[in-house]
């Protein structure tokens, strides 16, 4: 049997962390843990109860009264409660506040507290910004994951392209530059490598190419 190692995915957005994460967690049989959906539906909640994304107290009450989960499928979805939230979560509206949320450090303490819970038998694949340093500090195994900011722009491009939604390819670059700002100046667990993380920088690498490598590590580290 595999022995059950934490695996944490850090880095930027749309550096294909999920993508890896998820096909690294497949084939290990391991499960993924994608925590950027969390703050994600943390976003949501304030959006739907009509408060401001600046809200901390708002948002933690609404955090406190519903249930994040995810169910395993094809697509992993992602539920608040009863209500599927799998989409709504990754329209542009979200995306383009969740940092905001994130921002909160109430928020991020109750959502790392239910990331470690997620992730205490081991056997898990977390990907997002803080993983390696805060939430899961003593993982087995730690990556960073670059890619320049116009390769995970024609990315998020050509993803938006083939759902069917027409982008415009700077104001894509421009979000995806504000984001990361934002993650990477706040105050509490900004977006950081871990000074024990092997960085990947996947610019004009495949996605299955990044994969193929994150395994390979994996297995060492499982061999170990
Ligand atoms: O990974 P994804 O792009 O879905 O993450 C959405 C946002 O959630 C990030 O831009 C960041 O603000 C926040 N996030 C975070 N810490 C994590 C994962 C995501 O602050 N561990």
């Amino acid at each position: 049997m595999t022995k059950k190692i934490c695996i944490a995915i850090d880095g930027p957005a749309a550096a294909g962390k999920s993508t890896v994460a998820k096909i690294v967690a497949s084939k290990l049989q391991f499960i993924y843990i994608d925590t950027g959906a969390m703050y994600r539906a943390a976003t949501y909640l304030a959006f739907q109860a009509g408060i401001s994304y600046e809200d901390e107290a708002g948002i933690m009450e609404l955090l406190q009264a519903k249930t994040i989960r995810f169910e395993p499928g094809d697509i992993q979805q992602v539920y608040i409660d009863d209500e599927n939230v799998t989409n709504v979560i990754r329209t542009d509206e979200i995306t383009n506040h969740v940092s905001i949320v994130s921002a909160h450090p109430l928020v991020r303490e109750a959502l790392q507290k239910k990331q470690q819970a997620f992730a205490c038998a081991g056997g898990v694949v977390m990907d997002g910004r803080d993983i390696g340093t805060a939430v899961l500090p003593n993982a087995e195994l730690k990556i960073f994951l670059l890619a320049s900011v116009k390769e995970r722009a024609e990315r998020r491009y050509k993803e938006n392209k083939a759902k069917g939604y027409e982008v415009d390819f700077e104001q894509l670059q421009k979000e995806i530059e504000e984001r990361d700002h934002l993650d990477y100046t706040r105050k509490h667990s900004p977006l950081k490598k871990a000074e024990d993380a092997i960085t990947v920088d996947t610019t004009s690498m495949s996605i299955q190419e990044v994969a193929t490598k994150i395994l390979d590590l994996a297995n060492q580290t499982i061999e170990q």
